[in-house]
Order: structure tokens, then sequence, then C-alpha cells
């Protein structure tokens, strides 16, 4: 079973629908996308001497280009090595060398800088660049049919983003990502034909991810001119393809909201923003569903068990007469339909309702395990149980509430204080623009609570105020004993607050 099936019952069912289009414009049709993959993949064997299994990485800016690169590599039974395309040289390099990839296609510009990383890549042959002749030249010949591959065979290394160290490979098998697709139209959608989805986060993560579930059900996937993700041109593309779904993290989904140009968005022209990958705080949420409408969905995943763990339903979203309605928002909502879920304590034991422990998950989207690391691989997978490192609590209705990640919790005078929950009163201040919220070694409670505090453009906060705040909606014990005033807070490539730099500036 090959994960290229998809893009061929496409190419028959609905031969003539935009697959693929470059900003306002068509590019390819759903039968064009498959006879210009099938053609492209007899190059790799033909002219790179690939072979069944063999690493093809890329790194370019969202493309149309992506796409077709990575059923190429389906169908020729190759595993694709995706790579953000901000990363840095030496993370290039680390993930070129680790996958051992041959091949790499890239955008003109991180040509210079994928030649540099590959001085560190030996098993590295070719790289090409998708805007020459090189990579048109793969598009003449003759289709060919579709790689014979197991199940279990790797079809895409999805590389953790890395938020606590090296960045590792999470290998995504063709059955992990089937499964992953028919949960998607399980939990999350079913997307018409004719659809969209505009890919405006990166494509070597959740937004690529999603492909396989358009691409099944006969959605155009339109990519930004720019490569990137700005709001007007994006609500300018959800206005000009039909029934358009998103994947946003939650600070796009903050951006698109406080943006101008979202009043420009026709109310037809939006189906769905997913947003995961990192906590949404309820104060945005809530402005993003009076804005945006009951139009939003959550899920909690990670690269070792793609987007799929648990989901908070749109039905959820919108119930706001529920009494529960605000606890609903604030969690994660509850096991996807192909998972099972637990919390459970440091043995491994199941934790009662309202207890916080770790987060625990199994299912057939759960990776095969860490490429080329054994030794994560056996702490990441235990017994069939894929350990998260996230911490959360169950409550009575079944839904998930994340607390932190384990290695963010802070621990003051015995006493466990999840950052979130801070976080999350401090956002409702009208004058802060974002904030996170860290701990500082202390010699007598073990750790106490900093918050870094990002005020917007021409506000003053005074540490008094949110103390006010804290005091009158948590425990003593856990508000900011500091408050740092900063510009920006640190991010990575995928907009994720890196905590382990913000511990460093104490
Ligand atoms: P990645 O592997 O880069 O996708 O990162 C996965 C991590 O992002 C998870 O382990 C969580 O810590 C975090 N995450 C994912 N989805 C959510 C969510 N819905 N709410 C809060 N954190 C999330």
């Amino acid at each position: 079973m090959n994960i290229a099936h998809l893009l061929l019952g496409s190419a028959q069912e609905f031969r003539d629908l935009p697959a693929l289009a470059r900003g306002t414009s068509a590019h390819l049709n759903y039968r064009d996308l498959w006879r210009k993959v099938s053609v492209m993949s007899t190059h790799f064997a033909a002219r790179f001497g690939l072979a069944r299994g063999d690493r093809v990485a890329f790194a370019m800016a969202n493309c149309v280009e992506s796409i077709e690169v990575m059923y190429a590599i389906w169908h020729a039974g190759l595993c694709a090595v995706p790579m953000n395309a901000k990363l840095h040289a030496k993370e290039f390099a680390f993930i070129l060398a680790n996958s051992g990839a041959k091949l790499c296609f890239v955008t003109p510009d991180l040509a210079g800088t994928i030649a540099e990383a590959a001085r560190e890549a030996p098993a590295l042959k070719e790289i090409v660049d998708v805007t020459t002749r090189s990579y048109t030249f793969m598009a003449v010949g003759d289709p060919s049919p579709i790689a014979d591959a197991e199940p279990t065979d790797p079809a895409w290394l999805f590389y953790t983003s890395g938020t606590t160290g090296r960045p590792k490979g999470a290998t995504l098998t063709h059955r992990n990502l089937l499964a992953m697709t028919l949960n998607y139209f399980a939990d999350v959608d079913r997307p018409p034909p004719g659809g969209s989805i505009v890919h405006a986060a990166p494509i070597s993560h959740g937004s690529g991810l999603w492909n396989f579930a358009m691409l099944a059900r006969g959605s155009v996937q339109v990519f930004p001119e720019s490569g990137k993700y700005e709001v007007p041109e994006t609500v300018e593309l959800m206005n000009r393809w039909p029934q358009c779904s998103i994947f946003l993290a939650p600070t796009m989904v903050k951006r698109l909201i406080e943006h101008g140009s979202v009043a420009e968005l026709q109310p037809e022209a939006l189906r769905l923003i997913t947003y995961g990958g990192a906590p949404m705080y309820v104060s945005d949420l809530k402005r993003a569903l009076d804005l945006l409408g009951n139009k939003l969905m959550q899920l909690y995943g990670q690269g070792e068990s793609p987007m799929t763990i648990t989901h908070l339903s749109r039905e959820y979203h919108g119930d706001r007469t529920h009494p529960r309605w605000e606890q609903r928002l604030a969690s994660a909502g509850r096991a996807d339909s192909c998972m099972e879920v637990r919390v459970v304590d440091e043995a491994g034991r199941r934790l009662p309702v309202g207890e916080v422990g770790e987060i625990i998950a199994k299912g057939d989207p759960v990776m095969a395990g860490y490429w080329n690391d054994p030794e994560a691989t056996a702490r990441s997978l235990r017994d069939g149980w894929l350990w998260t490192g996230d911490v959360g609590a169950f409550d009575e209705e079944g839904l998930l509430t994340l607390k932190d990640r384990s290695k963010d919790m802070i621990i003051s005078g015995g006493s466990n204080i999840y950052p979130r929950e801070i976080e999350d009163v401090l956002n409702r201040h009208a004058g802060i623009a974002e904030c996170s919220v860290v701990g500082r070694p202390h010699p007598e409670w073990g750790e106490e609570v900093v918050a870094f505090v990002v005020a917007r453009a021409g506000q003053t906060l005074s540490p008094a105020e949110l103390d006010r705040l804290c005091l009158d909606n948590i425990a003593r014990f856990k508000r900011p004993k500091d408050y740092k005033f900063i510009e920006a807070l640190p991010k990575n490539n995928y907009g994720k607050i890196l905590k382990t730099e913000l511990r460093k500036l104490l």
C-alpha cells in the first residue's frame, strides 16, 4: 500500500478539477499532476540511481513543486524528507546527514545554503533547483506504474522542530500517513470536491500533512506566491478559491484576526480553520470565533503522531450556551477516532480523572521510531505507547486539557505550576501582545515564576497591575514574582516560543 495511490484515485475521479494553484492561477489539474508525477518518478532510478527506500530531501519555500516532488518520490517507492525552508545551514546539514538523503530539491533562494550544508552530508550526491532545466527535464518521458510499498515502509521523515535540542526524524510510514488521513475524514472534515486549501504554514509540517486529505477529496492546493504567510494575500486567496480550508498555528490565527484585511474575508469563503501545534489562549480563540463564526477546530498532535492525538470539534467551539463552554475551549478535546489516549504516572499507571500526568497515545498514526536514533526511540516508544512528553489531565467529559511540556513545568515549594495557566490569565490584559512564563532557580523554593511580557505598541504596563490581575484569578503562589518586559519572544521556525532561550536570559 503506497500513499501515492491517493493521487491515482483522484486523477481518475476528479480528472479535470484543479489540483495545484500558484496564487490565483490554476497550475495543474488532477490528471496532469498524476501524469507529471509518474513521469518524474522514472528519473529517480534512471538518472540519479536511487532504489526503493532511498531518502530524497527538499528545502523549498512553499510552492507547487513541493507537492509534485513529494508524490514523485512516493510514486517511485522512495522516502521524502521535507525540511523547513527557514532552517539554518547547520540544521539542514544535520538533517541531510542524519537521513542519508542522496538527492535534495531546492528553490533558488536556498540553493547556496544547501550547497554549503551538503559539505557535511556525504551521502548527498545531487541538488536539483526546481526552477532550472534540470527539473523541467524530469517531466520528459513516459508514465510509469506506482512502485510497490509495504504499509510499514518509511514514507516521510518528519524532523521535529527541536524546541529542546537536536531535531529527531520521526519515521512516518505509508500506514501512519493513511491512518492520519482517514482520521481527518472521521474527526476533522470531509472536504468537498472542488474545495481548496491555502498552504500558508510550512509544507514540511502541519499544512503539508493535511495535503493528503485535500488531495484525496479533489480539492485544489493553493500556494501563496510570496511563499509565506502574509495576511492580505491569504485573505485574497481564501476569497478566490471556493470552500477554503487552512491550517494555522495559534499565533497565525491571532495575526489573522488582528489584521485589518480580515474585514475583506467573504463570509462564505472560509470553510474551516484547523489550528494546533501550540497552545491557543482562550481569549484569542473567543475573538476568532466572534469574528470568523463557528469555523474553527483544534487538533493536538506531534510529529511522532502526526496531527492526530485529540481534537476539539467545531460543534464544541460553537456550543456557546453550554455551561462548560469555556472549559471546553481551554481543552484540546477528545481522543481521535483511531487513537487510544491515556494520562499516566511515571510508571505508566493510568491516573484518575482530574489528575495531571504524562500523556501517552497509541494508534496507527504513531511513528515507527526515530530515524537512526534507537536510544531516543526507546525513550519515546514503550510497549507500543508513544510517550508524548506533554502533561495534561482528562475531565469527566473525556476532554483532555494540556498543561505543558513536562520539561516546562515549574516546581516551586514542592507544588507543580503550569505556565500555560498563568499565560492564559496574563493574555486577558488588553495591553499584552504576547507573554511566556518560565521557572528561575531559587535557593529556597527550588524555582520561582518569571513572566516575559511583550507590550502592545504604545502601551506601558506596570508589574503592579499584572500582579493584581493574577491575584484576582489564580492562586497566590502561582503568580509571577518577576516581570521582564521585552521587545519580542524568541521563536523557532514554526513560530513556537523557545522557553529554553528565555531561561537562558535569566
Ligand atoms: P511538533 O512535533 O513540532 O508538531 O510539536 C508537537 C508539540 O506541540 C506537542 O507535543 C505539544 O507540546 C504541542 N502542541 C501540539 N498541538 C497542541 C495543541 N493543540 N495545544 C497545545 N500544544 C500543542
